[in-house]
């Protein structure tokens, strides 16, 4: 079928059930840091598409390895087990924290993060969960119903609550914006006393489980004050409950190590990761230890969870993060990136805050540093002349705050030429929306 951009755009419009904010480009081909669309425009892409591309855009090592191995067999299913899943398991375990022998695979994040709460359940013989505000989990009805608050989210919530289970929210660690309007250290961490007094007075069943992304990413890139993670890692110790890290976008290198848990030096029981590992291939994962791998028989599975040539993907993809240096890249470049961005922030009053850990970085925008009031529309205005200008940039903040952080995770392979660029136009852009 030969057809034009256009005739493309129109098939887009008639035949997809839209209900996501599109740009109208259709993508054509990528290496690297750069992609092209359909009409050979090239862009420096900071999205990593949904952030999965940690190696980047078909790395030749990991197209090889899924080359190979769909010549070889390309899919079984869970009756099954296949070489690549295996050796895939093992090598999980051999890069994950100490304590942990066990994996679960998965399909998408969201089935993974299901994957945890099974596990979850199974050990504690609860039902509820802990969530902090503005976690993002996914879109099945129960990790949907275990991110952002109804309010936050009613296209996606609304009409569907009854196969929506009701978690017990508590305040997020998100300094810039305190809900006490405390400052830290003087705060002493109150914001991790509520997942104390939640696990002692709020559930009407045992709690099953705290979860939680490490750097909330959705929610607005949100980077926990020294101390909290510890903090709650020892309240789940204490109360003999599951503390489960999200690190489907903070995994994999994306925080300069391998995953955000070393990060901030907190163990968890159990450990999510989808995106990044998969290197654009679908296959999720979570790794836990010994005492919470208990799952009925036939209890979870997907046909394609642990499909041969997504292991392979994900076989080569962490080879090449640890052979090619990537985390010591993603530290490296992105201290580049927020020292840059520092500087601008100090010329153009729109930027309330930038924060990050490695290549995980958000640009929180403000119409006034003092009101902290969001800037919705000039976000979405940033984002599509950078898009002009052949930049993607990625947009968090979501939920009741709307979309005010600017997110800038390109694959771990960028170069110190290509932040430059991307540093020169947002300036650029910012200099053009103040006028
Ligand atoms: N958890 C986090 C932290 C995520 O960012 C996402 C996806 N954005 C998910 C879970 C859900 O993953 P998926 O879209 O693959 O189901």
């Amino acid at each position: 079928m030969s057809v034009n951009a256009d005739e493309l755009r129109n098939i887009g419009q008639r035949r997809l059930i839209g209900c996501w904010e599109h740009t109208s480009l259709i993508l054509a081909e990528g290496k690297g840091c750069v992609v092209k669309d359909i009409t050979e425009k090239e862009y420096i892409d900071c999205t990593a598409q949904a952030w999965t591309l940690s190696v980047g855009h078909s790395h030749p090592r990991v197209i090889e390895a899924v080359k190979d191995q769909v010549e070889k067999l390309a899919t079984t299913f869970f009756a099954f087990q296949n070489i690549p899943m295996l050796m895939l398991a093992e090598k999980l375990i051999e890069i994950t924290p100490e304590s942990f022998s066990k994996v679960l695979f998965g399909l998408s994040g969201s089935t993974a993060i299901e994957g945890a709460m099974h596990l979850a359940m199974r050990y504690t013989q609860g039902q509820d969960f802990v969530t902090l505000y503005q976690g993002y989990h996914g879109r099945t009805f129960t990790t949907v119903a275990m991110s952002y608050t109804y309010d936050a989210f009613v296209p996606v919530k609304r009409g569907m609550e009854r196969f929506m289970p009701k978690p017990i929210r508590v305040p997020n660690p998100y300094c810039y914006r305190c809900h006490f309007g405390l400052k830290y250290p003087e705060c002493k961490l109150l914001c991790a006393k509520f997942v104390e007094t939640a696990l002692k007075h709020a559930a009407d069943t045992k709690v099953a489980g705290v979860i939680l992304e490490p750097i909330q990413a959705n929610g607005g890139h949100i980077l926990p004050p020294p101390g909290y993670l510890q903090e709650i890692r020892r309240i789940c110790t204490e109360y003999d409950v599951p503390l489960i890290f999200d690190e489907i976008q903070t995994g994999m290198g994306r925080c300069g190590r391998m995953f955000a848990a070393e990060v901030f030096d907190v163990v968890p029981d159990i450990l999510v990761l989808g995106k990044g590992l998969g290197a654009g291939f679908p296959i999720t994962a979570v790794v836990t230890t010994e005492k919470y791998a208990d799952l009925e028989k036939g209890e979870w599975g997907f046909t394609h969870a642990g499909s041969p040539f997504a292991c392979a993907a994900a076989l080569a993809a962490i080879d090449v993060l640890i052979e090619e240096k990537l985390l010591e890249n993603a530290e490296k470049m992105g201290k580049i990136f927020m020292d840059g961005l520092k500087e601008i922030a100090k010329k153009y009053p729109i930027i309330g805050d930038v924060r990050g850990k490695g290549l995980m970085i958000g640009v929180e925008m403000v119409k006034d540093q003092d009101s902290k009031e969001p800037a919705v529309e000039e976000t979405q205005k940033i984002l599509a002349k950078a898009l002009e200008r052949g930049v993607f940039l990625g947009k968090s903040g979501m939920g009741l705050q709307g979309g005010n952080v600017l997110k800038i995770k390109p694959p771990l392979c960028i170069t110190e030429k290509q932040v430059g660029k991307v540093l020169d136009v947002f300036e650029e852009v910012l200099k053009e929306i103040s006028r």
